[in-house]
């Protein structure tokens, strides 16, 4: 790469995969770049990028919890070091928070990158008294809805409206 243009160079490569060198159809009788090419002295163009290996998903199981407090419903910022919905509103998950799942609501399937996300949804209560000791928390009216659990709630899997609807 020339050291005083390297963004001319980027941009003849850029060119040169889009109108000589393409995936399908690789044009090396015009192409500048046939002397050295290794993939055209073995005649190996047409079979170049190889296909990439898809890559196995990896199954996320969460349960949720619709808690409700005073007509007001329990929902809180997932931190920026989580490894899915980072920094999104979502419900909480049961293992983080002290209350005990009940009632099944129903569940939500939703693919992350990589990731087949499940989330089961269950109804849940937290005593009078009780503080979520979680910073980033808040109590947003449960009512109506969808619209006002649907703003705060951005994690996909959670604005489902079909999900939605099955609450109570
Ligand atoms: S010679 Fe090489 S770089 Fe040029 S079009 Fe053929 S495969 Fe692509």
């Amino acid at each position: 790469m020339p050291k005083d243009s390297p963004g001319d160079w980027n941009q003849a490569l850029m060119e040169l995969g889009a109108t000589v060198c393409t995936p399908d159809s690789p044009s090396c009788g015009v192409c500048p770049l046939s002397k050295e090419c290794v993939a055209f002295k073995k005649g190996l163009q047409d079979r170049l990028p190889l296909p990439e290996a898809r890559r196995a998903p990896v199954p996320v199981r969460w349960t949720c919890l619709w808690i409700e407090r005073d007509g007001k419903l329990l929902i809180w910022k997932r931190s920026e070091k989580e490894r899915l919905l980072k920094n999104l509103w979502c419900l909480p998950e049961a293992q983080r928070v002290s209350a005990q799942p009940g009632r099944r609501l129903g569940a939500v399937s939703h693919s992350i990158t990589h990731h087949a996300l499940t989330v089961e949804l269950h109804v849940a209560s937290m005593e009078k008294d009780a503080r979520c000791r979680r910073k980033r928390a808040g109590f947003p009216p449960a009512r109506p809805r969808p619209p006002g659990l649907l703003a705060l709630a951005q994690a996909s899997a959670h604005r489902r409206r079909k999900t939605l609807d099955r609450f109570p």
